[in-house]
């Protein structure tokens, strides 16, 4: 028999849309037979989307359908609730595995890096996100007292945090928003919701559709600062093109009676967030291009006054403990997927897919051709190994540790696939009771005990 014949296993380190992604071209390729054991700290797979696509975005999160199909394959084992770096390590995995994929994501966000930014009242908007989303880990919201709100950054991000401000608590009842995230947005009164871009409406970094979705959210005037549109050059992209026009429609649209109100600002950057105990204002720079196409400030400033700042302006990746980390990109470094250290050595057996192998950028669905490149050459790496070892007279595949009896053994509570079904379920029957597809369970008692219920 081959040595690639034999079978190989292969631990991927988070189960969001890369690490499924990955596990899927995995077990769907032929030239080696490989298992998958998908390890994520939380007891639930899908990392971003299921806690940061928007709750209202229900047609985005019909993906998950998709991406739950990787756990039909008997060749895929969901390892919920294990933490790389606390309940296993990077040698526990190499010395378990034949190969490992890192697939963590970006768990931490951009700073302003201006004065006041650490005031109470003041966040990135990841956190806004993962508490809306239910996040096991995200702190409470408190919106009382909010009278304006001001959003940095005009990103999809952004975008989704000023539509959820926007929106009625109302209209987001049907979502899967856990209870008491929609009772703090039934209280919310943040009338203003300001979005501050350092650039123009050209340069945005929101899509079009989502642009269009957020301008168009019932009872909202918007209303776009009088020099936005200053020098606008013609002969724009499509997508910058369709991004102005609408904010100049949304602009000239005047909305009866509306009941709240969405302040783009361009050309603005924030320099200070003041306030006495927390957050009052923002103080805003006027901004221009320099010669070289960089923003710089025009030494204008104005003072918004505001009671919470949410900033989105892009997520970041942290390094994994004991993995090789590019501290300025915020990446692992590699070489289409192989893992290599600082001096472009390749690290064997280690492998990376997603924002943490190419920062945080695109959409969920990058993420799929993303991760068949880091497995094609993961399994060529396979194959050719197999082929030196029989060369050599060895099968090529080492008895290795089973690492999740390992853990199961030392008293360590594995969320396996059958007890996300267990979470999945209970979600659905909490929602069903409330007339909805489903509410999340938003705290890890209420998670773990769900699992628990069914697996013991
Ligand atoms: P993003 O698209 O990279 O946007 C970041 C925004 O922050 C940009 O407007 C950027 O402006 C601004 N910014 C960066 N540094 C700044 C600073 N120091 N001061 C002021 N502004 C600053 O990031 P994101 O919104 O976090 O989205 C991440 C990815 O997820 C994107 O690919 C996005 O499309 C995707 N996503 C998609 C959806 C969807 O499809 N519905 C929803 C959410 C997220 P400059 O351009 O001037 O740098």
């Amino acid at each position: 028999m081959s040595g690639a014949g034999q079978q190989r296993r292969v631990a991927v380190v988070g189960a969001g849309p890369s690490g499924l992604f990955a596990a899927q071209a995995l077990v769907g390729q032929s030239e080696v037979p490989v298992q998958v054991d998908l390890i994520d700290r939380l007891p639930t797979p899908y990392g971003l989307l299921r806690y940061g696509v928007a709750p209202d975005h229900t047609s985005i999160k019909s993906v998950a359908t998709a991406l739950a199909r990787t756990f039909d394959n008997a060749g895929v084992r969901f390892v919920g609730n294990v933490e790389f770096g606390r309940d296993v390590t990077r040698e526990d995995l190499l010395a378990a595995y034949d190969a490992v994929v890192y697939a963590a994501g970006a768990s931490e966000d951009a700073q302003l890096g201006v004065p006041g930014e650490d005031l109470p009242g003041s966040r990135s908007a990841r956190e806004f996100v993962a508490w809306y989303s239910g996040h096991p880990d995200a702190p409470d919201q408190d919106l009382s007292g909010v009278r304006s709100a001001a959003v940095i950054g005009v990103g999809n991000v952004a975008v989704d945090v000023a539509r959820i401000l926007a929106k009625t608590a109302e209209s987001l009842e049907v979502t899967d928003m856990p209870p008491g995230v929609l009772a703090e947005l039934h209280r919310h009164e943040a009338d203003d919701i300001h979005v501050i871009a350092r650039r123009g409406p050209q340069h945005a970094a929101f899509t079009t559709v989502e642009l269009r979705e957020l301008v168009h959210t019932p009872g909202l005037q918007v209303t776009v600062n009088a020099d936005a549109f200053d020098g606008i050059p013609e002969g724009l992209e499509r997508r910058p093109k369709a991004n102005v026009e609408i904010l100049r429609e949304a602009a000239a649209t005047v909305v009866e009676n509306p009941r709240r109100r969405l302040h783009f600002s361009f050309w603005r950057k924030p320099v200070a967030v003041e306030g006495d105990g927390s957050v009052e204002a923002l103080v805003l720079e006027r901004t221009r291009l320099d010669e070289s196409g960089k923003v710089v400030g025009t030494g204008e400033t104005s003072r918004l006054e505001t009671q919470l700042v949410l900033r989105s302006i892009g997520y970041r990746s942290v390094a994994l403990p004991g993995v090789v980390f590019d501290e300025r990109a915020a990446v692992i470094p590699n070489v289409e997927g192989r893992v290599v250290d600082a001096a472009g050595t390749v690290q064997p057996r280690e492998y990376v897919v997603g924002w943490i192998k190419r920062g945080p950028t695109g959409v969920i669905g990058t993420n799929k051709s993303d991760a068949s490149q880091t497995v094609k050459h993961l399994v060529a790496d396979l194959v050719a190994e197999a082929e030196a070892a029989e060369a050599s007279g060895g099968s090529g595949a080492e008895a290795r540790r089973d690492l999740v009896a390992e853990l199961a053994a030392r008293g360590h509570e594995i969320v396996s696939l059958e007890g996300w079904r267990a979470i999945d379920a209970a979600e659905i029957a909490r929602g069903a009771a409330l007339g909805r597809d489903r509410t999340k369970l938003a705290s890890w008692p209420e998670l773990l005990g769900a699992s628990h219920a069914a697996t013991s």
